[in-house]
């Protein structure tokens, strides 16, 4: 059987050797006689998995100590309403900016979580032609109070990654579901960095949340008690019984990253393969990318074919030749090519040389 490479936004695919222990342990974990899955996450194997966990991550993100890493339910959206009810309490404001549609949808899940105040607490700040440029606004001229001002630096369905810092005088809240741990980034700028699994850490369900802890003394709403990041620090991210197989797996996927040189190195690997890919779409009239130079996605690839038409010929004969889920997001149409960590270079270069045979064979 050749190679499937598998471009899924996501859920998307994990690190081969990652997939290959976890099945060869499927079944005995530790010794144990039973899987991960089957043990109380109380017991002290599994309570030792969840600290290697957090010093992994700590160490590849170089967290400081006045954060909080949490382990939380309910993916990236989960985090959508977390944020809102955790930090906003009766009266407070928050500034969204929106820059495509998950930091559109975020905006909108905290204008309607806020929506029976008395006054509008959610502003909002777009980008006019999200597409093809990202502004970043000038925040600190604004005369508001805000409790936090929330973005997201990678927009998984359009392709357009935000790299600068936010220059702002609230804490910053980023969804960074699709773009954690590709590169380095400084915690110490945010107040809270949350990400559902998925994309870059491990299977869907499990959010990792780094929160400052100075924001836990903000003002909340009452909510559900397991999105609660007060309980979820005090018991551990043990409040009721969390994802357990998922925070193994999170688990491996640091291992793995550590193995492979930590973030720095990945950070390298993931750049080569995104700038061979865009350099192929800008060197070919079959294809092309619409998203501003410096503003391209580093961990997801859009494009379109010139010929619309081809399209579903493109997909059929892409996934025959063992290259999978290249369609773009139904809302933007096009392609969509994504290769986060565990995407190899090989991967990449067979999706190119495909896309070359592919535009000659039609020309
Ligand atoms: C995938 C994604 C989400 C949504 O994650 P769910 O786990 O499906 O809720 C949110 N934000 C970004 C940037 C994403 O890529």
């Amino acid at each position: 059987m050749s190679a499937t490479y598998n471009f899924c936004a996501g859920p998307a695919m994990l690190p081969q050797a990652v997939m290959q222990k976890a099945q060869s342990e499927l079944l005995d974990w530790n010794g144990l006689g039973t899987s991960v899955m089957e043990i109380s996450h109380r017991s002290k194997e599994f309570i030792a998995l969840t600290e290697q966990a957090e010093v992994d991550l700590r160490e590849l993100m170089s967290i400081p100590a006045n954060y909080h890493l949490l382990f939380m339910h309910g993916g990236g959206r989960g985090q959508f309403s977390a944020v809102v009810n955790n930090f906003l309490g009766n009266n407070g404001k928050a500034l969204y900016l929106v820059s495509g549609s998950w930091s559109k949808a975020a905006a909108e899940e905290a204008v309607n979580l806020t929506s029976h105040a008395q006054i509008d607490r959610i502003d909002i700040v777009k980008n006019d032609n999200n597409i093809n440029t990202v502004v970043v606004p000038p925040l600190l001229g604004k005369s508001d109070e805000y409790r936090y001002v929330h973005y997201c630096p990678n927009e998984t369905v359009e392709g357009i990654e935000i790299f600068d810092d936010i220059e702002s005088p609230w804490p910053i809240v980023a969804d960074m579901s699709s773009n954690i741990l590709s590169r380095e980034i400084d915690v110490s700028q945010y107040g809270l960095i949350y990400a559902g699994a998925q994309k870059n850490i491990g299977p869907s369900g499990l959010s990792i949340v780094i929160v400052r802890d100075d924001m836990l003394s903000m003002p909340s709403l009452p909510q559900s008690s397991i999105m609660d990041y007060k309980l979820a620090v005090k018991h551990g991210s043990m409040y009721n019984t969390p994802p357990t197989f998922s925070w193994y797996l999170a688990a491996e996927v640091f291992a793995w990253l550590k193995s492979v040189g930590g973030v720095k190195a990945i950070a390298q690997a993931n750049v080569e393969k995104a700038s061979v890919l865009y350099d192929f779409i800008d060197g070919s009239a079959f294809y092309s990318n619409t998203v501003a130079v410096q503003h391209r996605s580093v961990m997801n690839v859009t494009f379109y074919l010139t010929d619309e038409a081809l399209n579903s010929e493109f997909l059929f004969d892409a996934m025959t030749a063992g290259l999978v889920a290249l369609k773009g997001h139904r809302s933007v149409g096009g392609m969509r090519a994504s290769i986060y960590n565990a995407m190899p270079l090989a991967g990449v270069e067979k999706l190119i040389e495909f896309m070359a045979q592919f535009a000659q064979a039609k020309q």
